[in-house]
């Protein structure tokens, strides 16, 4: 930016001295800025002026009103905003939604709390393998290792053993025996309601994190998953090749009303295995389709 003024500066010097060697240099100077104000920063602005202000503001509007019209099609496709992840049981799934958040109210029962780190064991085995197999994988586990306290006293062939079939096992297994032991020790057994507290865990990211605060205590985040980034995109939130979790997960906070961030994601997975698969969206007959940008873009 700095070579860009002074080159405009210094030829745009040269060339008004040149004609107009009457006029004192320090006007030129003025001169110069004013034009390099009109010509440059107008058409590039540095600071965002107010008619680009007023634009960002309505298209951020705009996508907050797209992002309410997204999360109620896929409340009326999937009145239960139900986890793919079993871990709790059918009483838990049907029960929970629509619950208050933690702000407003939500404190969840004992009996769930304690079930908690098992929501955990199936989020870190679920990168890079299906829901639909750690549901299976994790009835054997859980039959061997019913509690926390089992899991992290376990024996780390026999974790393996049992999770290999999700891929990646040596590394899931020792993470899997490691955070447990690390709940146990610090936080009675329990998941902890802290972002940066979850984040210190072994195999715990920003994904499985968000996932933990929201099914466990009602805490509102967005859950960035392979089916979240690739739809979102496609919807027109971001360009379609934005892939990181973690932009994504800044960039639809913003859009979606935090009470609906988490049901949204639970459902937002069923519509991906349903509707908009990854390799052939079925995009006659979305009823997405009327706000859906990739369904829009000329083919
Ligand atoms: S219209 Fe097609 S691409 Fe868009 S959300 Fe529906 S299935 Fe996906």
């Amino acid at each position: 930016m700095l070579t860009r003024q002074f080159t405009f500066y210094v030829f745009g010097r040269f060339i008004v001295l040149s004609f107009y060697q009457f006029i004192s240099p320090s006007r030129i100077d003025k001169i110069l800025v004013l034009c390099y104000h009109i010509i440059i920063i107008e058409k590039e602005p540095i600071m965002p002026s107010k008619a680009v202000k007023k634009k960002a503001y309505t298209s951020q509007k705009a996508a907050r009103e797209k992002a309410a019209m997204a999360v109620d099609i896929l409340k009326d496709l999937y009145p239960a905003a139900v986890c793919a992840l079993e871990w709790c049981g059918e009483g838990y799934r049907t029960t929970t939604h629509e619950s208050p958040t933690r702000d407003e109210g939500y404190v969840p029962s004992p009996e769930l709390l304690k079930e908690s780190w098992k929501l955990l064991v199936m989020g870190r085995l679920s990168a890079q393998c299906t829901d639909a197999r750690v549901n299976i994988v994790c009835k054997e586990l859980f039959e061997k290792f019913p509690t926390v306290e089992s899991m992290a006293e376990g024996d780390i062939l026999d974790i393996e053993a049992i999770v290999r079939p999700c891929g990646l096992y040596h590394t899931k297994a020792q993470n899997i025996k490691d955070a447990c032991n690390i709940l146990v020790k610090e936080y009675g057994g329990i998941v902890p309601c802290d972002m940066d507290a979850l984040l210190s865990l072994p195999g715990v990211g920003r994904k499985i994190a968000n996932l933990l605060m929201g099914d466990v205590y009602r805490v509102p985040g967005v859950v960035a998953d392979t089916h979240c980034i690739r739809i979102c995109g496609r919807l027109g939130f971001y360009p379609e090749d934005v892939k990181d979790p973690t932009k994504v997960e800044i960039i639809m906070s913003g859009f979606i009303e935090p009470r609906e961030q988490s049901d949204f994601c639970h459902r937002i997975v069923q519509f991906g295995r349903d509707v908009c698969m990854a390799r052939s969206p079925a995009c006659e007959g979305c009823p997405m389709r009327e706000i859906c940008k990739h369904h829009k873009s000329p083919k």
